[in-house]
């Protein structure tokens, strides 16, 4: 069913009594939340109200699962073929809509609009993947493994899969995981981050008006907390996909399993960006500029330590052309031209992130390369992209995700004291070396701790027939999002033993 049409794309839409609030889309009908508390949806460029989102409670869940459950037999009664078709409908909606959707992302979120393209873009690129489920979901078969007997292997949709997802890609997270759940026989329940739900709340609208996916089939919930352990406890769900920060990964992964679900949880990083001392500066820098400060820092795959290899000239070399770049970095709201460093998603982030900043600076003795704690906007989302040393190699700056633009510098004087600081982190998402030796980068992508890995690469995104996860602290469960992974974790295996 098409809800009412956005008045214009890519704004919010008002009543009479404010910004709308956000309804939820169960079993093919938008339905108000039984919630009584809604939060705001705040644009972090402006600090306007956007939409009212609302907490929906354990009631809306159930009613969500519910509906996923009714609809989930026919659906995966439906053949691959034309679930596939279906999935390139949600594929030609998306591509309508790119302009559209960019721009949601960049007034819900701040993100520069090149990012929010690219980001879009990403999201089409795993539906297009999933196009390809009657090849992917293919199983295996083995001629006489006895005399008369013969096995084959069957994949089978695992039933109602939840996604959880967080702020930082209000459209690329939730599409790594939609198209492929639905291509698979699955039917899915959406809870998007409850900062800026309003483009997973369009793609929802997008599948809405698709004929080929029929009511129940994908159904969103808008909310926060209540709304998550609500999915996690309930019976009739039977896997959750979720991204977000390391702790609520392992709460998610925690909480799921003991009620029988099966989980993948993508969790937080703390990436690092060695230099060796042969990179050629004049690419490393501007690729690390854009891993640090691009969406503000606030990437998975963000570069958040320089680790700079070298004596004291190379040291001084590398420090002055990084504070250089990172002082003239474009800087702005997200819709302005040109803008690299865009504000962060709200005033509570940024200021959180520059207590941090100050904290590194007056308790462990960092000092300042670039202060962008003096650079903010109308909503006070903004800050400056800000470069400070490590002091301690254990402090919080060195080791804790920090999720805005403050790069840590860290000084060393070999490729082994960088591999030793990089694999001592708990996290282990993405690391990145910049290098012009082959030796080098042997070693380092042999060694290193981390599930994604740039070479010359500022931020080592998988395109989407690959698996995108990190190591360590960052990914608790076993399969990663996209690819063959992605089939993996919406099938379960049957097994035929034959004999004729
Ligand atoms: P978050 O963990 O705060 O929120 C993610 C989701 O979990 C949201 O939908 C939120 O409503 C819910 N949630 C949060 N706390 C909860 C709790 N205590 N109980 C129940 N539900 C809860 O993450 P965020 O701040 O929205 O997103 C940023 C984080 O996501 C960063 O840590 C970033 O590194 C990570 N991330 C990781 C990847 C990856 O591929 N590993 C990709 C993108 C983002």
């Amino acid at each position: 069913m098409e809800p009412e049409t956005l008045a214009a794309a890519g704004s919010k839409r008002e009543t009479a009594s404010g910004p709308e609030t956000l309804k939820n889309f169960i079993g093919g009908e938008w339905v108000e939340s039984a919630a009584t508390d809604a939060i705001d949806d705040v644009d972090p460029a402006t600090g306007a109200v956007l939409a009212r989102v609302p907490l929906s409670t354990t009631a809306d869940v159930d009613a969500a699962a519910r509906a996923a459950r009714a609809a989930q037999p026919a659906w995966a009664a439906v053949p691959v073929t034309k679930r596939a078709r279906a999935v390139f409908a949600l594929r030609e909606a998306l591509v309508a809509h790119r302009d559209e959707l960019t721009r949601l992302v960049t007034e819900d979120m701040g993100k520069a609009l090149d990012d929010a393209r690219g980001e879009v873009g990403r999201g089409i690129e795993s539906t297009e993947v999933a196009c390809g489920v009657p090849t992917l979901m293919k199983g295996e078969n083995l001629e006489a493994v006895a005399t008369g007997i013969d096995v084959e292997m069957w994949r089978q949709p695992v039933g109602v899969v939840a996604a959880i997802t967080p702020f930082n890609f209000p459209a690329m997270i939730p599409l790594w995981f939609l198209p492929y759940a639905i291509a698979c026989g699955n039917t899915f329940i959406l809870k998007p981050s409850e900062r800026d739900p309003r483009t997973p709340q369009r793609i929802v609208e997008l599948v809405a008006g698709i004929d080929e996916i029929p009511d129940g089939v994908v159904n969103i919930v808008h909310g926060a907390h209540d709304a998550v352990n609500g999915l996690l406890d309930h019976p009739e769900i039977d896997a959750i996909s979720f991204v977000g920060q390391a702790s609520t990964a392992l709460h998610v992964m925690d909480r799921g399993t003991r009620s029988g679900k099966r989980v993948q949880a993508l969790g937080g990083a703390k990436n690092s960006m060695v230099v060796m001392d042969d990179a050629d500066l004049g690419k490393a820098i501007p690729a690390m500029m854009q891993s640090a400060f691009g969406n503000a820092g606030q990437r998975c795959l963000a570069g958040s330590v320089a680790v700079v290899v070298g004596d004291g000239e190379r040291h001084r070399e590398v420090r002055s052309a990084l504070a250089e770049a990172a002082a003239n970095l474009p800087t702005g709201n997200g819709a302005d031209e040109g803008v690299v460093c865009p504000p962060m998603v709200g005033a509570d982030a940024r200021d959180r992130l520059a207590t941090a900043a100050g904290r590194a600076i007056d308790e462990d003795g960092s000092e300042v390369v670039v202060d962008g704690r003096d650079r903010t906007n109308a909503a006070g989302a903004l800050m400056g992209p800000t470069i400070l040393t490590i002091a301690d190699r254990e402090s919080d700056l060195a080791r804790e995700e920090l999720f805005g633009p403050l790069l840590g510098l860290l000084e060393v004087g070999s490729l082994d004291e960088a591999l030793e600081f990089v694999n001592a982190s708990r996290y282990g998402n993405a690391s990145v070396i910049f290098t012009e030796s082959g030796a080098a980068v042997r070693r380092y992508r042999n060694e290193v701790e981390a599930g994604m890995i740039g070479i010359n690469v500022g931020v080592p995104a998988p395109v989407a027939w690959f698996p995108f996860a990190g190591w360590k602290d960052s990914m608790v469960g076993d399969l990663h999002a996209n690819g063959h992974d992605a089939i993996e974790f919406y099938t379960r295996k049957k097994v035929l033993t034959t004999r004729w």
